[in-house]
C-alpha cells in the first residue's frame, strides 16, 4: 500500500479568470468533495503547500518575465496575458504556492515520509514557456519540480508523463537539449498549442528523449493502455527514472468539454498503474503528479479519484 501525501491549499481558489472561464475555481472544490464523500481524503497524508522561491522558479523561467508577474500582478480586475489566461489578484500568491506545494511534496517523497504525492493545484502549468504566459499556465509547476529533483536531492534522471489532453509544450521546450528528463506526451493533435508533432524528438544531446504521442481524437482507455505499454514502458526500462513526475490532466475524459478523447476515470486508474510500475521497478516508486487540466467538474473529481486509489493500492 502507497504512503500517499496531497497537497492543497483554500489560497488556490483566490485565482480566477472570470465567471465564465473553464479554468475555475469550482474543479479543485469539486475535487474536494469528491474525494471527502467517498472517504479517500482520509486515506491522504495532508501536505501544507509553501511559496516556491525564486531560485527555483529561474531554473525554469527568465527572471525578467517572473519580474513582469510580479509588476502586472492586479490590485482589482483582471490582467490579460494572453487571449485565454489573465491575473486576478489572488493568481500571483496562488501560482507560487502552487509551485511550491510540488516542491513540498519532492521533499516528503525524498524524506519517504510518503511514497507518492499528488498536488490538487491552481493555476495549471504545463504550458507556460520560459518567457511567457499561457493556456491558463503561468508557473510551469512540473519543469521546475523536475529541476529541484535533480538539484536540490542529487537526483539525475526523472521521467515526465504527460497525459493531459494538451500538448505540454512548456515542459517540451525546458528539456528539449536535455538527455537527463525524459519527456513523454499523449494529446489530441492538431489541437492547443499546435505542438507535439511525432517528429519532435529533441534536440542535441536530448535527441531522443521527448517522445510525442498525438491522437487525432476520439481515442479510448484501450488505446491509451496500449500506447503506454508499448511506447512508454520500453522508453522507461532504457532511460531507468529514478524520479517519476506525471503532469496529470484529466481532459481526455470523454465527458470533456474542452476535447474530443474517449477516457474514463478508470481509464485513468489503469494509466496510473503502469506509471507506478515504471516507478516501483526505478524510482523506488517515487511519483508526484501534478493536476494540469480537466474541465468537467464531476468527470474531473471522479478521475482524480481514481488515480488516487490507484496511488493508494500502490
Ligand atoms: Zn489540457
Amino acid at each position: 500500500m502507497g504512503r500517499v501525501g496531497f497537497v492543497y491549499d483554500p489560497r488556490y481558489l483566490g485565482h480566477e479568470m472570470g465567471r465564465s472561464h473553464p479554468e475555475s475555481p469550482a474543479r479543485l472544490q469539486s475535487i474536494c468533495a469528491q474525494l471527502q464523500s467517498s472517504r479517500t481524503w482520509s486515506r491522504l497524508f495532508q501536505l501544507t503547500p509553501r511559496p516556491a522561491e525564486r531560485q527555483w522558479i529561474e531554473l525554469i523561467h527568465d527572471s525578467s518575465y517572473v519580474d513582469s508577474l510580479e509588476r502586472r500582478s492586479p490590485a482589482d480586475g483582471y490582467a490579460a496575458l494572453d487571449p485565454d489566461t489573465s491575473m486576478s489578484p489572488g493568481t500571483l500568491d496562488a501560482a507560487y504556492l502552487a509551485t511550491g506545494g510540488a516542491l513540498v511534496a519532492v521533499d516528503a517523497i525524498m524524506k519517504e515520509v510518503i511514497d507518492h504525492a499528488f498536488c490538487a493545484v491552481r493555476p495549471p502549468g504545463h504550458h507556460a514557456e520560459a518567457d511567457r504566459a499561457m493556456g491558463f499556465c503561468f508557473l510551469n509547476t512540473v519543469a521546475i519540480a523536475a529541476r529541484y529533483i535533480q538539484q536540490q536531492h542529487g537526483v539525475e534522471r526523472v521521467l515526465i508523463v504527460d497525459w493531459d489532453v494538451h500538448h505540454g509544450n512548456g515542459t517540451q521546450h525546458a528539456f528539449y537539449n536535455d538527455a537527463s528528463v525524459l519527456f513523454f506526451s499523449t494529446h489530441q493533435f492538431p489541437y492547443y498549442p499546435g505542438t507535439g508533432r511525432a517528429t519532435e524528438t529533441g534536440e542535441g544531446e536530448g535527441k531522443g528523449f521527448t517522445i510525442n504521442v498525438p491522437f487525432s481524437g476520439g481515442e479510448d482507455d484501450d488505446v491509451y493502455q496500449e500506447v503506454f505499454r508499448k511506447i512508454l514502458v520500453p522508453a522507461a526500462d532504457a532511460f531507468q527514472p529514478e524520479f517519476v513526475l506525471i503532469s496529470a490532466g484529466f481532459d481526455a475524459h470523454r465527458d470533456d468539454p474542452l476535447a474530443s478523447m474517449n477516457v474514463t476515470a478508470q481509464g485513468y486508474a489503469e494509466l496510473t498503474n503502469i506509471v507506478a510500475y515504471i516507478a516501483k521497478c526505478y524510482s523506488g516508486g517515487r511519483i508526484l503528479a501534478c493536476l494540469e487540466g480537466g474541465y468537467h467538474l464531476q468527470a474531473l473529481a471522479e478521475s482524480v479519484d481514481h488515480h488516487l486509489l490507484a496511488l493508494l493500492d500502490s
